[in-house]
């Protein structure tokens, strides 16, 4: 191993937490507000929320109109960065990983301080037990070592904690939250949700992670005024994100120290003991090597990122990568089915008035309809699929590209569709197998010199069975509801598109298949807790954020409860 002479931050905190996103902003809002002394470590710099984020600029305010520099745009290539948000995604030059030929994975990663939660969708849905028993309920893959009932207080919490709007719909695939007022539905959606409904399905509000009400008790969050610039980030702090739901609040009690800049290259391990003892890091800007000390080390750093920090943190006691006698650390890498889509046009609104309608955070959802009873059981594959949709007149209407001509013509036929254009895709669930992998890269380090990943992920047969039946159903959707279809994309996106990429140190209850216990605690070594999506069994067909911010809630109050007792 690399000798390297560190300085040392000089003092022992009770918790190190790295990454400052959705997990590691729960872990440092409970254990700094449960008195504990806390420091996160951040790779990416610390952002002024209302100076930083352009949420209102105009195209025509921005050098490249809103888009990226064309000298740059091979660093963010999967197309969510532009030009007013390419500051808080992760550079690919700076931060590079490799993949086999043939197997594509994109890997959209945020370096700021909050991580993605400043410019994530904010779809917020609840697994069920169809999720956390999965195995038991078709005999594919391990079941959760937790289930819905106890991890149904947890969300509650999370609910009130970050706000989310949304309606009861008593579905037992998709439960319900403590909601606030959700937003309504648009013209083209109720059109929607009429012909779905004649199919025998649902379509409800998209549950979201913004406050609509405001959030007690934290005066850095204001009710949402519907601007619709969300993806931007939002400067007003309704939606959700960490630096104004979790960690302004949790430096307000004084034990949060944040250190942005600081990219955490290993854990280090007590030589005598092999309990971990701190983190190893690189200050971003000056490249020097420093060394946090902490009596509980908490890794929240992204799914991948703690895997690829965990198996670059070998030692004596860890040789096959921290944490890691199972085996099983870097495996059973899962995401969702994401790309394929539909764009149709609600006939009874051309050339309706055009009004304000597309100021709001989310569009509506339809939850999960195969395979939750016999009625409903699929001969081709396994699990389940939802669609996010969305209408209504957008500032800047996507649909003028699929309208040929030009002029004054065109224009009154652009403004003519522009209330009834009718948009759905598909997220599918992907199957946790074990060879679906990551790596470290012999040959490959980022800019700190930090050993890099291989991501080494490919779908299969049930992925594609399940897509294939997306497309069915969206398209008889469609046609009960009379809307004529414009364009479609019945291809997959490569893995990593959905964003949703979770497994590689799954918890479980037997330490010899699983990195992580039921608390999200390695079975290897007491005092390291692991609180991201890695830990994830199987990931449902839903949005995983929610599910992350309740086990990362769990998991620290069940930490701080056992450091208090002298547990760990
Ligand atoms: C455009 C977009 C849309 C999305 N939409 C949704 C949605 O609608 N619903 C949903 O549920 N999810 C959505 N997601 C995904 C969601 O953002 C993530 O699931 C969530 O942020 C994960 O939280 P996390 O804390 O694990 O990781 P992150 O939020 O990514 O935070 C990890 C942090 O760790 C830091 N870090 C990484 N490596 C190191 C290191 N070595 N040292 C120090 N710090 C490090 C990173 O800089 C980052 O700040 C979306 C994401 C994006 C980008
Ligand atoms: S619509 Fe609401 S959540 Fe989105 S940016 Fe505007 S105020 Fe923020």
């Amino acid at each position: 191993m690399e000798i390297i002479s560190r300085r040392n931050t000089g003092k022992v905190y009770d918790a190190v937490i790295v990454g400052s996103g959705a997990a590691g902003g729960m872990a440092a809002h409970v254990m700094a507000n449960a008195g504990m002394e806390v420091l996160v470590l951040e790779a990416g710099p610390q952002l002024d929320l209302y100076k930083d984020f352009k949420t209102h600029a105009w195209p025509y305010e921005e050098k490249y109109r809103g888009r990226l520099s064309p000298r740059d745009a091979h660093n963010y290539k999967y197309g969510f960065a532009d030009g007013y948000t390419s500051h808080i995604y992760a550079r690919l030059d700076e931060n590079p990983y490799s993949t086999p030929e043939g197997k594509p994975f994109d890997w959209v990663r945020a370096r700021a301080v909050g991580g993605r939660t400043l410019v994530w969708g904010r779809v917020s849905l609840r697994l069920s037990d169809y999720d956390f028993k999965a195995a038991s309920h078709d005999g594919y893959g391990d079941d959760w070592p937790i289930s819905y009932a106890e991890i149904k207080p947890f969300y509650d919490r999370v609910d009130r904690l970050i706000g989310v709007m949304g309606t009861r719909e008593n579905l037992p695939q998709l439960p319900d939250g403590v909601f606030q007022k959700p937003q309504p539905l648009l013209c083209g959606e109720t059109i929607l949700k009429r012909g779905v409904e004649k199919t025998g399905r649902r379509l409800i509000p998209t549950r979201a992670g913004v406050t609509s009400e405001g959030v007690k008790g934290n005066r850095y969050r204001a009710a949402c005024h519907y601007c619709g610039t969300c993806g931007r980030g939002c400067d007003v702090g309704a939606m959700f994100n960490s630096p104004t739901a979790l960690l302004a609040p949790a430096k307000e009690t004084g034990r949060l120290t944040v250190r942005p800049d600081a990219v955490a290259r290993e854990v280090i391990i007590d030589r005598h003991t092999g309990r971990a003892k701190g983190v190893a890091f690189i200050d971003r800007k000056t490249k020097r090597e420093y060394e946090a000390h902490g009596k509980i080390v908490v890794l929240g750093a992204s799914t991948l990122e703690s895997t690829r920090i965990m198996l670059n943190s070998k030692s004596r006691f860890h040789p096959n990568g921290l944490a890691n006698s199972s085996g099983a650390l870097g495996h059973y890498l899962h995401d969702h089915t994401w790309g394929v889509s539909f764009t149709g046009f609600a006939p009874p609104l051309k050339g309706r008035e055009i009004v304000n309608e597309d100021g709001r955070p989310q569009g509506t959802y339809i939850p999960s309809f195969r395979n939750l009873d016999q009625a409903s059981r699929q001969q081709k594959y396994v699990r389940r699929f939802g669609y996010q949709c969305g209408s209504g007149a957008g500032i800047f209407p996507g649909h003028a590209r699929l309208i040929a001509g030009f002029g004054s013509s065109f224009k009154k036929e652009v403004l003519a569709w522009h209330p009834g254009v009718v948009r759905m895709g598909a997220f599918g669930e992907v199957l946790a197998r074990r060879e679906n992998r990551v790596s470290i890269d012999p040959n490959l380090k980022d800019a700190w010199g930090i050993p890099s990943l291989k991501i080494d992920i490919e779908y299969g047969d049930n992925e594609r069975e399940l897509t294939r039946d997306a497309i069915e159903c969206a398209h008889e959707m469609f046609h009960a509801a009379g809307i004529e279809l414009i364009t479609e994309n019945r291809a997959m996106f490569p893995p990593g598109h959905s964003i949703h990429e979770v497994g590689t140190a799954r918890m479980g209850n037997d330490p010899k298949t699983s990195v992580l216990n039921r608390w999200n605690q390695a079975h290897d070594i007491k005092n390291l807790l692991v609180v991201d999506g890695s830990c994830f069994v199987s990931s449902g067909c839903v949005n995983p954020t929610l599910t992350i911010l309740a086990l990362s809630l769990r998991a620290s109050e069940y930490a701080v409860e056992q450091f208090k007792r002298g547990e760990i």
